[in-house]
């Protein structure tokens, strides 16, 4: 017979090992077993088909949810983008979106942090300031909530709220759990993080060796107008964040991303290409060029698309390899940039 105690907010983040002595299975294969089925997503005990009746229905009784988070809201844009916000236990609220590629292929954007302290100020996100960093356990979820979905997501970008670096090691723990073969299986090539430029952030992810993609926003080449947009470059200027790159390059020896968001007559210029041109050089990189996603609250313009192709134009002449992306899920609040929630809501534990 089963013990009883005290059930745990959430399973996920716990190997099989430690969900047998979590719930007081007393046979190991069945912490394997409810392993299986919150990978598949199950949401109930009593889906648990391969588990004895009476226990699925003790386990139901005592843990009603297998997340300590759930789906608050749910919205879907034209392009299939779709954002949730989500509840945790504490009464907080983060987004996370879930988008999809022309040719089908499906991202889960994950937050790292209820709000961010970088304060960017392209970004809706800075406006918020820092409420908390997630737990582990909080991520996964997020990924959990968002293959309910679409449970064929293969991506995962770590570019929702919050600064993914300045909560370290909750969010390679999370990587962790997501790449594990037994479980979600997802390739660590196939998840990106993305940084505003916390160089000891970078100098650690260095250090782990882990082939997981990086995405720095570099947003400008030019040092006083990054220092103008984002707070972080006063801390870690340009001439510093470059050799850390070149570091992480040397040690990771794959291509990374710096992500380049324009703005209307501010870092579209020929001379912004130029200074672009000149901080990649030495650099394996392509430029993800992100044409601004409109925040109500913020006093930034999208580019025109002669703007757009005008620069472009020089970056051609100058041989910078770029990208240029097109906006999924602005139509939900959901494009880079645009993830905010306006408050948290008590839920009462
Ligand atoms: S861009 Fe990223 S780091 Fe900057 S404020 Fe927004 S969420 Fe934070």
């Amino acid at each position: 017979m089963e013990k009883q105690m005290k059930m745990p907010k959430t399973l996920y983040g716990m190997k099989p090992n430690e969900i047998m002595g979590a719930l007081g299975l007393e046979k190991a294969f069945q912490g394997k077993q409810v392993y299986e089925w919150l990978i598949r997503g199950v949401t109930q005990f009593t889906e648990m088909t391969n588990l004895p009746k009476p226990l699925r229905e003790r386990l139901q009784t005592q843990m009603p949810s297998l997340t300590s988070s759930e789906v608050l809201d749910t919205q879907i844009d034209e392009t299939g983008a779709t954002k949730l916000a989500i509840q945790l236990h504490d009464g907080a609220v983060v987004e996370c979106v879930l988008l999809i590629d022309r040719d089908g292929r499906k991202t889960a954007c994950l937050s790292s942090q209820v709000g961010c302290a970088m304060g960017c100020s392209f970004c809706r996100t800075g406006t918020m300031g820092l409420v908390r960093d997630l737990k582990a356990f909080e991520i996964i979820e997020q990924f959990v909530h968002l293959c309910r979905i679409a449970p064929d997501t293969s991506h995962i970008v770590f570019m929702g709220m919050g600064e993914p670096l300045a909560n370290f090691s909750e969010v390679i723990q999370a990587i962790t759990y997501i790449h594990d073969k037994d479980g979600f299986d997802i390739g660590l090539r196939r998840i990106t993080i993305s940084t505003c430029g916390l160089i000891p952030g970078i100098e650690k992810l260095a250090e782990l060796n882990l082939p997981v993609r990086l995405a720095v926003s570099l947003i400008t080449a030019d040092n006083n107008q990054r220092t103008e947009l984002m707070p972080i470059n006063k801390a870690y200027p340009l001439d510093a964040l470059k050799p850390a790159l070149i570091h992480y390059q040397n040690v990771i020896g794959k291509r990374f991303t710096l992500e380049y968001v324009l703005l209307r007559d501010y870092n579209t210029s020929a001379q912004s290409a130029q200074k672009l041109a000149n901080f990649i050089r030495g650099l394996d990189v392509i430029v993800n060029l992100i044409p601004w996603n409109p925040a109500a609250e913020l006093d930034w313009e999208t580019p025109t698309n002669r703007e757009i192709a005008i620069f472009t134009r020089e970056l051609d002449a100058l041989g910078v390899p770029y990208t240029r992306r097109y906006s999924r899920g602005r139509g939900v609040n959901g494009a880079c940039g645009q993830l905010a929630v306006e408050h948290t809501t008590e839920r009462g534990l």
